[in-house]
C-alpha cells in the first residue's frame, strides 16, 4: 500500500516563493490599489504572471508547462496575495486546468495545453452557477442539445468570470432531461468554449458591477453552437468532473485566504507596534494583541489543512474534506485577521491609501464564493459524519 506524502510544512517551496515574490515585487500594493479604484484588470500583472510561466505551473512538461501539482500552484497563489495583490483575478486557469488535464481527452490537450502554457491562450472561466439553481447544480436549467456534429447550448449563467480575459471557458449544462435520470447529479456535461467564436453568435455576456473588483458576468445562451468535439470526457457524467476540479479550487482559494491572512498579520502587527496612542504602543494592551494572536494561531492550523488538501489532491487520492474543510478554516481565519486589522488601524483602516479595506472586501468574498460556509458545514456533517442529509 502507498504510504501518504509526508506533510510539507506552510514555508516550504522556498524556490516558488521567491520567484513570485521577486515578480510581485514589480507589481507592488499601489498597483493594485489603482486598479481596484479603476475598476480595471491587472493586465500587466497576469501578463508577467504569465510569462514567467508561473500560471502553466500544473501543465505537463510534454505539453510545455513545468508539471507541477496543486500543492505549488496554491503555494504562488498564496505569495501573490501575500504581497498584497488579488490572486482572484487569475486563479481561474490553475484550477481550471485540472478538468482538462484529468477528462479531457489526448486531442484536447494536444489542441490546447501547448498554447496555454506559451501565453496565447487564456482558459480562466467556468460557468457553472445559474440564477435559479443557486448553489443547487444539479438543478441547472442550461441545456446543451445534440444535433448531429454539434451541441446547440440554450440559457443563462450568472457570476461567470474573467470572461473578458478569457479566451476558453468550461461549460456546465444539462445534457439529458432530470425526468429521464436515476439520479439529479446524471445527465450534466461539461465542454470547452471558445469564447472567440462564441460571443455575438449565441452568447451575450453583461458584467455584473460588485463589492469587489472581481470581473464576473451574467452569460446569455441563445442557441450557441459548439463543436461535439469540445465534450470534455463522456456525456452525462459533467457533475462527477466538476465536483473533482471544485476540490483543487477549494484546495488553491484556501492558500490564497492564507496569503490574504498573513498580509493582513504583519501589517496589524506592525502599526499596533508603532500606532501610540495614551502614550504607549496600541499592541502592548492585550484586547489588541489577543485578536490577532487568535487570528494567526488560526491561521497556521489553517494551513496545515490546507496542504493536507493539496497533497492528498496531488497523489490522486479523495480529498473532499480535506479541500472543503480547508476552505472553511482559511476563509474563516483570513476573515479574522481582516477583522482585526480593520479594527486596529482604526479610521486609518477605512482610507484607501492603507489597502487594508481593499483587502478586506477582497477576502470576503471567499465565505460566500466558491462555495458558502454554510454549505461546507452540511458536506462534513452529511458526507463525512453521516448525518441525515438535510437536501
Ligand atoms: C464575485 C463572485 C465571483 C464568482 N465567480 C464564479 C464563477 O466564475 N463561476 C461560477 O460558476 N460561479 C461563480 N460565483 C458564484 C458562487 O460560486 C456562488 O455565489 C456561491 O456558490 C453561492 O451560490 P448563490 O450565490 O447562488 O447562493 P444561494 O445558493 O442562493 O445561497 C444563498 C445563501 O443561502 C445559504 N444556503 C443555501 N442553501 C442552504 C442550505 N441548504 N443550508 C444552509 N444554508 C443554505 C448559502 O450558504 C448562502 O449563504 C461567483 C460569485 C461571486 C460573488
Amino acid at each position: 500500500m502507498r504510504a501518504d506524502p509526508p506533510v510539507q510544512l506552510p514555508n516550504d517551496y522556498p524556490e516558488i516563493r521567491a520567484g513570485v515574490r521577486a515578480l510581485c515585487a514589480d507589481f507592488p500594493p499601489e498597483y493594485f490599489r489603482d486598479i481596484d479604484a479603476r475598476r480595471a484588470y491587472p493586465e500587466a500583472f497576469v501578463d508577467a504572471l504569465t510569462r514567467a510561466g508561473w500560471l502553466a505551473a500544473l501543465i505537463p512538461a510534454e505539453y510545455g508547462g513545468s508539471g507541477l501539482g496543486v500543492c505549488e500552484a496554491s503555494v504562488v497563489m498564496e505569495e501573490i496575495n501575500r504581497a498584497g495583490g488579488n490572486a482572484g483575478a487569475c486563479h481561474g486557469q490553475m484550477y481550471n486546468m485540472g478538468t482538462v488535464l484529468r477528462h479531457g481527452s489526448a486531442e484536447q490537450k494536444a489542441r490546447y495545453l501547448p498554447a496555454i502554457a506559451r501565453g496565447e491562450l487564456r482558459l480562466q472561466s467556468m460557468a457553472v452557477t445559474e440564477p435559479t439553481a443557486g448553489t443547487d447544480t444539479a438543478a441547472i436549467q442550461t441545456v446543451a442539445v445534440r444535433k448531429g456534429e454539434r451541441y446547440v447550448v440554450n440559457g443563462q449563467k450568472v457570476w461567470t468570470s474573467r470572461v473578458q480575459h478569457s479566451d476558453l471557458m468550461i461549460l456546465l449544462a444539462r445534457t439529458t432531461p432530470m425526468a429521464q435520470v436515476k439520479k439529479r447529479s446524471e445527465g450534466l456535461s461539461i465542454f470547452i468554449v471558445d469564447l472567440r467564436e462564441a460571443l455575438g453568435r449565441g452568447l451575450t455576456v453583461r458584467p455584473i458591477a460588485n463589492m469587489v473588483n472581481h470581473e464576473t458576468n451574467e452569460l446569455f445562451f441563445d442557441n450557441l453552437e459548439i463543436p461535439a468535439q469540445n465534450l470534455i470526457g463522456e456525456e452525462g457524467r459533467g457533475f462527477r468532473y466538476i465536483l473533482d476540479g471544485l476540490n483543487a479550487e477549494r484546495a488553491i482559494i484556501a492558500a490564497e485566504c492564507i496569503g490574504d491572512g498573513y498580509w493582513f498579520i504583519d501589517k496589524v502587527t506592525r502599526y499596533a507596534g508603532e500606532r501610540v496612542v495614551f502614550g504607549r504602543p496600541i499592541g502592548q494592551n492585550q484586547g489588541v494583541q489577543f485578536p490577532i494572536a487568535e487570528a494567526y494561531i488560526e491561521l497556521e492550523a489553517a494551513n496545515l489543512m490546507r496542504f493536507r488538501a493539496c497533497e492528498l489532491f496531488d497523489a490522486g487520492k479523495p480529498c473532499g474534506a480535506e479541500a472543503n474543510m480547508a476552505k472553511y478554516l482559511a476563509a474563516k481565519a483570513s476573515w479574522e485577521a481582516a477583522n482585526a486589522c480593520l479594527q486596529f488601524h482604526g479610521g486609518f483602516g477605512f482610507a484607501a491609501d492603507y489597502d487594508v479595506e481593499r483587502k478586506f472586501r477582497e477576502t470576503r468574498l471567499y465565505q460566500v464564493a466558491p462555495i458558502s460556509t454554510n454549505l461546507i458545514l452540511a458536506y462534513v456533517a452529511e458526507h463525512v459524519l453521516g448525518l441525515p442529509r438535510s437536501f
